[in-house]
């Protein structure tokens, strides 16, 4: 076992029985991209009721209007809606994003990149091409554009976190997952290479959690005939992601298992 699987390992296992208090993230101000719907949207809930100012980042405005307004009926801080689609922003849309939030609010304390799109299950030499870059836009290409934007204001917070969203398939590949598995491996990527340049030269921290087989729209899209009573709900696995944003947290450049993994 080497060193970092072995980190990677015991952090999880940390993650996995990370109670957070009532007020964690008092105060905090954490952006959730893909908050509209399954992980994203209960992470973003799940955040609010413990203090954060949520930024609801997503494609579907009416989605996000509703999670926006399940934060205010519970009296939790303010959110904040910005529908976005990953796939058509350009690079100048996420600068005027960084603006909009440094006037807002001065800095980012947390930047969970959620959004994620499946893509076609099938194999490579039939993968559709537009497909292809659509899964590498939103999953890599996207990430990429938004944390660099973001940098500033992540490093203007005393401390910051950084939560790429990866999956088994980007640490071995398997047959037919085409551009979603390649781009988790290269969101794999960006998080160590990132970790790396940022360690001991600031305050943010920079991992990636795979949530594990959860019961939402991508995996009914992936495993349309499974029995979905037996996945985990996304409400259930959110102390990972806890683990991850909270201040004292020590992991850096992690691959962290929100659930147990299955055998292979
Ligand atoms: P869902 O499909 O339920 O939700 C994905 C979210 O991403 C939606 O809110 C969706 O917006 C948003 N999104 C997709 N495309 C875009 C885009 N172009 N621009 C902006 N937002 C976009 O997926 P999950 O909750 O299951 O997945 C969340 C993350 O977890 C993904 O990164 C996925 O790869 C990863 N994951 C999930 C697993 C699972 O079993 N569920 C297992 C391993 C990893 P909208 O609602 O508007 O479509």
């Amino acid at each position: 076992m080497t060193d970092l699987s072995a980190l990677n390992q015991s952090h999880s296992q940390a993650a996995r029985q990370f109670v957070a208090t009532d007020k964690l993230f008092a105060g905090k101000v954490i952006m959730v991209t893909g908050a509209g719907d399954g992980i994203g949207r209960a992470l973003a809930l799940g955040l609010a009721s413990k203090g954060a100012n949520v930024i609801l980042l997503g494609r579907t405005r009416q989605k996000l209007n509703e999670v926006y307004d399940q934060i205010e009926a519970a009296g939790h801080p303010q959110a904040a809606v910005v529908p976005l689609n990953l796939e058509l922003a350009k690079p100048h849309q996420y600068n005027e994003l960084a603006d909009m939030l440094r006037t807002e609010f001065g800095r980012l304390d947390g930047l969970v990149h959620n959004a994620g799109q499946l893509g076609n299950i099938t194999p490579i030499d039939q993968y559709p091409p537009d497909t292809w870059l659509s899964v590498m836009q939103v999953n890599v290409n996207a990430a990429f554009f938004l944390t660099r934007a973001m940098l500033p204001l992540l490093s203007a917070a005393p401390t910051a976190s950084l939560v790429f969203t990866t999956s088994s398939v980007g640490r071995k590949g398997r047959a037919f997952w085409g551009a979603y598995a390649v781009s988790k491996f290269a969101v794999e990527g960006l998080t160590q290479v990132l970790a790396d340049e940022l360690d001991n030269m600031t305050r943010i921290r920079v991992n990636a959690i795979n949530p594990g087989a959860c019961h939402t729209e991508m995996r009914k899209d992936a495993y349309p005939a499974e029995d979905r009573s037996l996945l985990a709900r996304p409400a259930d696995i959110l102390p990972a992601w806890y683990y991850l944003l909270a201040d004292d947290c020590t992991a850096n450049g992690l691959s962290l298992d929100a659930q147990v993994p299955k055998k292979p």
